[in-house]
């Protein structure tokens, strides 16, 4: 009974260091999500200028080519001025040429607008994708740093688990059943040692004077009744 005592113990032992393990495991999380964070928000930034200097320059490529027709047509227009025959069919050429040439008007204005808007927007990328860069260069150590802390912690994990896996199988099923039992109940502790007053290690409720003999003889595994650990002769 002594042998699988110290079985359990070790097992249990075993079971606080995954569990300090899982907990370092999961504070890496939000420290890894917080010094991302400013580059992931500026990455959107950056995102956010690209497409729309994209935009632009599709207005200012549509502009030309408008501004372009415009342009033939207004050709077009004053040669057949030229040709006209009467004042009717001048009045009439002068009127669609009046309509073409604000069309045109129109579309230069608003072409040099959207093109000084893309160069303002081409710029301004210039300067977050600086800010980016710089971002990206000062988390960079330190997210380095945090994903070799986090994976050793996953490497000890993994051994941890290894090794708990090896000690458990040494058992026998019904001790394995009962050790798993009480590791999922509410006692944070699956043994406790039996104290020289015949108190439960873990809760301190004091055992039957035969149930303290049981303990000591340790003829099988006993939980204690208050909290359900399993009871040892430390
Ligand atoms: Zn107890």
């Amino acid at each position: 009974m002594e042998a699988l005592h110290a079985s359990l113990l070790a097992l249990q032992e075993l079971d606080d260091e995954i569990a300090g393990a899982e907990a370092r495991l999961e504070e890496f999380e939000p420290k890894q999500a917080e010094l991302a964070a400013p580059v992931l928000a500026f990455t959107q930034e950056v995102e956010a200028a690209r497409t729309r200097l994209q935009e632009l320059r599709q207005d200012v490529a549509r502009l030309e080519r408008a501004v372009e027709q415009n342009r033939t047509r207004l050709q077009h227009y004053e040669e057949r001025l030229m040709r006209v025959r009467n004042a009717r069919e001048e009045a009439a050429a002068r009127t669609e040429m009046d309509l073409v040439r604000r069309a045109l008007e129109g579309d230069r204005a608003e072409l040099q607008q959207q093109g000084e808007q893309a160069t303002r927007t081409d710029l301004k990328l210039d300067e977050l994708e600086r800010q980016l860069a710089r971002l990206r260069a000062e988390a960079g150590p330190q997210h380095e740093r945090l994903a070799a802390e986090r994976q050793e912690v996953a490497d000890t994990l993994a051994v941890l688990r290894d090794r708990r896996e090896n000690q458990a199988i040494r058992l026998d099923a019904a001790s394995r059943r009962l050790y798993e039992r009480v590791r999922k109940g509410r006692a944070r502790r699956v043994l406790a040692p039996l104290t020289d007053e015949g108190a439960c290690g873990s809760c301190f409720n004091v055992l039957p004077l035969q149930e303290q003999a049981d303990v000591r003889r340790g003829r099988s595994l006993l939980r204690c009744e208050a909290c359900g650990v399993i009871l040892y002769v430390a």
